[in-house]
């Protein structure tokens, strides 16, 4: 069993230096959600995100003018 492992980390280590000599970067893996930056343009047009920061931004930069949606009577 260890004799298994020993082979299998030595191939890994092979092919992780194989990869950086083409100059390649080790994409680390990251368990924690990718955090996303709220309150810009992409955030707002790309993902149709529609928090309160996003909608602050769409409001700041006049992309709309209200959060209130239209045909609503308050
Ligand atoms: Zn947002």
């Amino acid at each position: 069993m260890i004799h298994q492992k020993q082979l299998e980390s030595a191939a890994l280590a092979a092919e992780v230096e194989k990869f950086l000599a083409k100059g390649g970067k080790v994409k680390q893996i990251v368990n924690e959600p990718v955090k996303v930056k709220h309150g810009t343009s992409d955030q707002y047009k790309k993902r149709s995100c529609r928090c309160e920061k996003c909608m602050a931004w769409a409001l700041k930069t006049g992309v709309i003018k209200t959060t209130k949606l239209k045909g609503t009577k308050a």
